[in-house]
């Protein structure tokens, strides 16, 4: 039997399928009846929160009784300084998630196209598709987006360009002139979103830092989060930057109180504690060569690292190895939900997570 509310669901909301997250950690040790798994499939960072941000969160919570404030402005104030830009242009939200929701309940909706790459990061999508607007899926190159095919999808219809720099899952990153020129090239009805989610964690020479094209497009919002370098997941805390106006418009729809109060005063902690980022830049730097040579000597091809994960192909087996990886203890992320089931992703976890991994990974291989 299908679900009898399909008939009446929104446009696009039947054919939607939803987000699939990484297999949370205490499901699986609940499941086996074991403890000690590791999840390395998220991108979270193993470091766990700043400790800054922990004592902020402390401090925080006898007021929890009271809403927070609605607009972040101490977070907000202290993150247009951060960037070096102004509070107008920052708008907060329940993650960088939110904030792409935000963006298509704004632009997005019956009768406008939305575009997005093949394997980009899948909520791009589903926010597109919920919206009602027609979801345009450029061809990907290489496993990354090809901005020529994506620029050969625009039309007077359309209204956002999703782009993942670098994209989750497949690591891909797109250098600083090929993106410019892209966004130079579009109408001023295409707003481009820029997801820089791991923009703290990239450091090759190409990669470009999109809040410098701020002053000369205005057609441009770039997001970011908390989550990934500031090791703040679990508390939902992301921005977009863009044009006043821009953000004026998003504030529209945002809804109040969208970021919790402790989210607020951990991020502010965590964007001022630099000896955590530092950590966490050094421990992400060293597992990225740890986890690519480890697979390179399993004889695994891996697609770019980029942020704090590697997508590694394992043909004909993946869906097999991601199971045996899991009666290990061991949760990776499985890309089938992306159209890639040959491939499987692992994000970079403390040195001895990053060990268990390669080494219960070269035993199942070995079985096989
Ligand atoms: C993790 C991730 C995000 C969203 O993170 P939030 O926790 O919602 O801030 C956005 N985009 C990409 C590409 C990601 O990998």
């Amino acid at each position: 039997m299908g679900n009898p509310y399909l008939e009446w669901a929104a446009p696009g909301v039947a054919d939607l399928r939803p987000y699939q997250p990484g297999k949370p950690l205490a499901e699986l040790e609940r499941e086996l009846g074991i403890r000690h798994a590791i999840k390395l499939a998220s991108n979270e960072n193993p470091l766990g929160p700043s400790p800054k941000a922990l004592s902020a969160v402390s401090a925080a919570l006898p007021g929890l009784a009271l809403y927070p404030e609605s607009t972040a402005p101490e977070l907000r104030q202290a993150l247009a300084r951060h960037l070096q830009v102004e509070p107008v242009q920052i708008i907060l939200g329940n993650g960088s998630n939110e904030v792409l929701e935000l963006a298509a309940r704004a632009f997005a909706g019956p009768g406008s196209e939305v575009i997005v790459s093949q394997y980009a990061f899948a909520v791009y999508g589903i926010v597109a598709q919920a919206s009602g607007a027609l979801l345009r899926l450029a061809p990907a190159r290489d496993f990354g987006h090809d901005l020529d095919a994506m620029a050969g999808l625009v039309n007077e219809r359309t209204r956002l360009v999703f782009i993942a720099n670098p994209n989750n899952p497949t690591g891909t990153h797109l250098g600083r002139d090929a993106l410019e020129t892209f966004i130079d090239s579009l109408p001023a009805h295409a707003l481009v979103v820029l997801d820089e989610a791991y923009f703290e964690l990239m450091n090759a020479a190409d990669y470009p830092d999109g809040l410098r094209w701020l002053p000369r497009f205005a057609n441009l919002l770039v997001t970011r989060t908390f989550s990934k370098a500031y090791g703040l997941a679990g508390l939902r805390c992301g921005y977009g930057v863009g044009h006043p106006d821009l953000i004026a418009l998003l504030e529209r729809v945002r809804e109040p109180f969208n970021v919790n109060t402790l989210a607020q005063v951990a991020a502010h902690a965590a964007l001022f504690d630099s000896a955590y980022l530092q950590a966490t830049l050094a421990n992400n730097r060293a597992g990225l060569e740890q986890i690519q040579r480890g697979l390179l000597r399993l004889g695994l091809t891996t697609l770019p690292a980029a942020g704090n994960f590697i997508a590694f192909a394992v043909p004909g087996g993946a869906a097999r190895v991601y199971g045996a990886l899991l009666q290990q203890g061991v949760i990776v992320r499985p890309l089938q939900p992306y159209g890639m089931p040959e491939h499987l992703r692992v994000s970079v976890g403390l040195p001895e997570e990053n060990q268990r991994f390669l080494t219960v990974l070269a035993e199942v291989l070995e079985k096989s």
